[in-house]
């Protein structure tokens, strides 16, 4: 791909195009002479990504980002000359993905720091723009993942699907959820996507002759009926959904029960008529009973809508129709991205209504909090977003990721990753730079103790900490090596000590 076919495929503004041109070339001059593991080099990532960004319907600005989203990691120009260059708002992206890759799985035994990851990359969402940069990365990175060792492939692959793809479903992303779904699972799980695939393979032998007829079928209906179609498509179902559908009890691995592999999608004008054409079809083609639902009136709570049923279809075979208009379409596949740039028409919004479209994504935002409470059991069972309020998340210099209550401090940090290094913590770097212990730390901030073995804790260190874990350890420290210590403490210290 070249910025050039970027520029015409998305149909980018002129007004624009000075802004990916520049961020294109700045990349290409910073990733000069890099090669990716595949042998290509190393420009094609970063457009490929933008490629999808621009594909989910993403502002100019996030494109850019794209583009630049792995300079600061691969190369030596720095933030600051980004900053001066692009501005605020790229660098402000470009920044969050940056320490988005320094997030690892690195354990993948351990349950809460799965967790803990997720909601890292939660406490990211306040720009979600970030979020979305990264999927689209993962995307690009495990389509070319077979360039890598063994080893990698399935350290990545692991955190694709428990990290990556739930937040991709999260953000009701569920076209990019299958793909990153579908190209983990023969890595995650060999023996199982193997056995799948030959189960599978005698189904979808003739798909694509049925799905022709099928489409020809249903489309003849329609413009007997007058009913406007835009369009009609055949999909199959993706690998890993079925496979976790099969595990389901009521399935039990048995594929006659699957009436979904095959799948078509009819797009209509508006809801009216995707009624219409829900009947219409009933009319032609017995429904089989349990199996209609409308998503419409009551859409899924990550905010999805269709009609769906499933029918005796042409030549008398189970066929699953999803009925739904092209708004609804795009929210499906794209999820939140689709809120973001394109107005009804699927044109660019021209300068003007940049306001405006912060304002929509804002109200998206609130609107998946709100779901959160209307339906609390669903929402928090993958997000658990009541977990990161008054939380902030620091990360390591290797990437590990420590949540803190909100006015945390150096010190505290310090103690949090090990009691040791808390007790000679004699200085701290935040984000590279030098700071004073006490110094409240943000959302994001890679911070650096650097240690004093020398050093000795006094009473100060009681002001510089906020935390109760930094503060008890510190009073037990000098409760055991100063002796005088004791008889200052208050009598309520030593009551809460036994
Ligand atoms: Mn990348």
């Amino acid at each position: 791909m070249t910025i050039q076919e970027l520029i015409r495929k998305h149909q980018i503004l002129a007004k624009d195009q000075k802004l990916l041109r520049a961020a294109f070339d700045y990349a290409q001059s910073a990733h000069a002479g890099q090669k990716r593991q595949s042998g290509e080099d190393y420009i094609q990532h970063p457009l490929i990504v933008a490629d999808y960004l621009a594909t989910w319907g993403m502002d100019p600005v996030t494109v850019a980002a794209a583009l630049l989203h792995d300079v600061p990691e691969n190369s030596e120009k720095s933030l600051d000359e980004i900053k001066k260059k692009f501005g605020d708002e790229v660098t402000f992206l470009v920044l969050g993905v940056t320490k988005l890759g320094q997030v690892k799985l690195r354990n993948q035994k351990d349950p809460t720091y799965i967790e803990t990851l997720k909601r890292m990359v939660l406490a990211m969402a306040k720009d979600i723009r970030v979020v979305l940069i990264k999927l689209a990365d993962r995307l690009h990175n495990m389509q070319t993942i077979t360039a890598l060792s063994r080893d990698k492939q399935e350290r990545i692959a692991r955190e694709t699907l428990e990290v990556y793809a739930s937040l991709a479903a999260r953000l009701g992303m569920g076209e990019v959820r299958g793909q990153l779904e579908d190209l983990a699972f023969p890595i995650v799980y060999p023996k199982e996507y193997n056995q799948l695939v030959a189960q599978v393979r005698p189904k979808l032998q003739n798909a694509g002759h049925y799905i022709n007829v099928a489409i020809g079928e249903f489309a003849r209906i329609f413009r007997q009926h007058e009913i406007p179609i835009t369009k009609i498509e055949g999909r199959i179902k993706h690998l890993y959904s079925l496979y976790q559908k099969l595990q389901r009890q009521e399935y039990g691995m048995d594929m006659g029960k699957v009436y979904d592999i095959i799948a078509l999608r009819i797009i209509t004008d508006s809801v009216e008529h995707c009624y219409a054409v829900l009947g219409t079809i009933h009319q032609y083609f017995k429904p089989i009973r349990g199996r209609i639902k409308d998503y419409i009136a009551v859409p899924k709570p990550n905010g999805y809508k269709s009609l769906h049923t499933t029918v005796f279809g042409p030549e008398q075979k189970f066929v699953e129709i999803q009925i739904r208009t092209k708004e609804m379409h795009e929210e499906a596949e794209y999820g939140i991205a689709s809120h973001w740039a394109y107005s009804d028409h699927g044109k660019p919004k021209t300068g003007v209504k940049t306001n405006q479209k912060k304002l929509e994504w804002v109200r998206q935002l609130s609107e998946w909090q709100k779901e959160a409470v209307r339906r609390p059991e669903e929402f928090l069972e993958s997000l658990r977003i009541d977990f990161f309020k008054n939380r902030i998340f620091v990360f390591t210099p290797k990437g590990d990721v420590k949540d803190l209550p909100e006015g945390a401090s150096a010190i505290d940090f310090a103690f949090a990753v090990h009691t040791e290094l808390g007790l000679h913590c004699g200085g701290a770097k935040i984000n590279g730079k030098m700071a004073k212990l006490e110094t409240k730390l943000q959302n994001g901030d890679v911070v650096e103790i650097l240690e004093d073995k020398k050093l000795k804790v006094t009473r100060d260190w009681l002001n510089l900490a906020a935390t109760s874990n930094a503060r008890g350890k510190i009073r037990a420290y000098l409760n055991k090596h100063e002796s005088g210590l004791l008889t200052r403490l208050t009598p309520a210290f030593m009551k809460r000590k036994k």
